[in-house]
């Protein structure tokens, strides 16, 4: 592998899969490799997949097709939590050559090294149960935004779920580690860090737990804004939240997964919370914060969910004093308790559902817009230009567009929405 030069990236799925990638990049530029866009001419190409993505299989082979065709010499790297869950199938897609499991991703150099381009896929995995390591992460937005890893893995065992067999145990980094990455990236002109994990709530070391990270974050002056990217509710402690109401850098904003609003659908989910925890969160986050931007994951066509259990969900998000729903079409999974969940919601009851939650968040995503017209609020500007328009986000996560101004760039505004 000495000639392999140049390297370029694609990544599905989320946040966490985002910083990842970035941090194999700089990893293998460190190593000598060059960093080409997807679209171009590489040596190596890394896909990085996503196991909650449907149809993960179908983009992988896509993928790997369209590199095929532009570079049929080029060594086709698969990683990520679908290429942990079903490496033989990965390897017998044509054209990929190596395929790395959730404990291999980041010996990519290593890899890359030894790899000698053959007929058939090698695959380097092993059992999720000896992923015990944290690899800290990091991705950079024009170098204004950063999504931090400080948390992987899950204990959980939500039934719809694959990540805690795609990903392995929870495991976090230290708060001083994290400490020194805020002020690396401070250093770096970054203004905005996004905590991100798989289940960031359950941040533990030893002795440290998630809200002593917030504490000591609080305290770093360094950087003028941090979000939690999304955090369980039973794991959103009252101290947590009155430490946010009461932070100057902690922005107002939480996104808390509910995935239904009925408690029936909640314990076949098994999730580790009921309806009336979720909406007593949301109703103190009000309280000490009346401008607090909120989001909820809901998953629609869970096995199981009749209309009356739908409705219950609408109604309850519909009277919840939150600003905009993730929605997601429930699918089936390998491995999962849940497909011995019966009877099925047919397909385009599902889709039904998607339909009417989606306008839901529409509506409310307005009406708490609308909420805050005339007001002046801080907005951070992204770098990038698109249609001579840039973009960003008030301290309470309303989307500002405007046209776009050098002068604007990395820069926090007072701003009349
Ligand atoms: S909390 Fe549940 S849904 Fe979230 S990663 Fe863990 S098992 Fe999956």
């Amino acid at each position: 592998m000495a000639e392999a030069q140049t390297v370029a990236f694609h990544t599905l799925g989320c946040k966490l899969n985002y910083s990842e990638t970035s941090s194999i990049s700089r990893l293998l530029e460190n190593e000598g490799f060059q960093k080409k866009d997807f679209d171009d001419q590489a040596d190596v190409y890394v896909i990085n997949t996503c196991s909650v993505t449907e149809n993960a299989d179908k983009e992988c082979r896509q993928l790997v097709r369209r590199i095929q065709r532009k570079a049929p010499e080029s060594v086709i790297v698969i990683t990520g939590c679908y290429a942990q869950l079903k490496p033989a199938e990965i390897a017998g897609i044509p054209g990929v050559d190596l395929v790395l499991g959730a404990g291999e991703k980041f010996n990519i150099a290593h890899h890359l090294k030894q790899f000698v381009k053959g007929d058939s896929a090698k695959i380097c995995s092993c059992d999720i149960e000896d992923v015990i390591e944290f690899n800290p992460t990091f991705s950079v937005n024009d170098r204004t935004r950063a999504f931090l890893k400080v948390q992987d893995g899950c204990d959980y065992n939500c039934s719809f779920c694959t990540i805690p067999i795609a990903r392995g145990k929870s495991r976090s980094d230290s708060i001083g580690n994290v400490v020194r990455n805020v002020k690396h990236l401070a250093a770096g002109g970054v203004k905005e860090i996004v905590l991100t994990g798989v289940n960031l709530g359950d941040f533990k070391n030893e002795s440290e737990n998630f809200f002593q990270l917030v504490q000591a974050l609080d305290q770093l002056k360094e950087i003028p804004r941090y979000r939690i990217s999304s955090i369980e509710p039973n794991l959103l402690t009252n101290e947590i939240i009155e430490l946010v109401a009461n932070s100057d850098v902690f922005m107002p904003h939480f996104h808390i997964p509910l995935q239904s609003g009925s408690n029936r659908i909640l314990g076949l989910m098994r999730r580790r919370y009921k309806r009336e925890l979720y909406a007593d969160r949301i109703k103190l986050i009000k309280t000490l914060m009346p401008h607090c931007a909120i989001g909820a994951d809901v998953i629609v066509g869970f096995p199981g969910e009749t209309d009356e259990d739908f409705k219950e969900t609408f109604d309850f998000l519909h009277a919840l004093d939150i600003s905009y729903l993730h929605v997601f079409t429930y699918s089936e999974r390998d491995h999962t308790k849940a497909l011995e969940i019966k009877p099925m919601v047919p397909v385009h009851v599902r889709h039904e559902r998607n339909k009417a939650l989606r306008n839901l968040s529409f509506m409310k995503m307005q009406y708490f817009t609308q909420l805050h017209a005339g007001q002046l609020r801080k907005v951070l500007f992204e770098g990038h230009a698109r249609n001579n328009m840039m973009e960003g986000y008030t301290d309470n996560y309303i989307r500002i567009t405007t046209p776009f101004k050098q002068d604007l760039v990395n820069e926090i505004i007072d701003w009349k929405i």
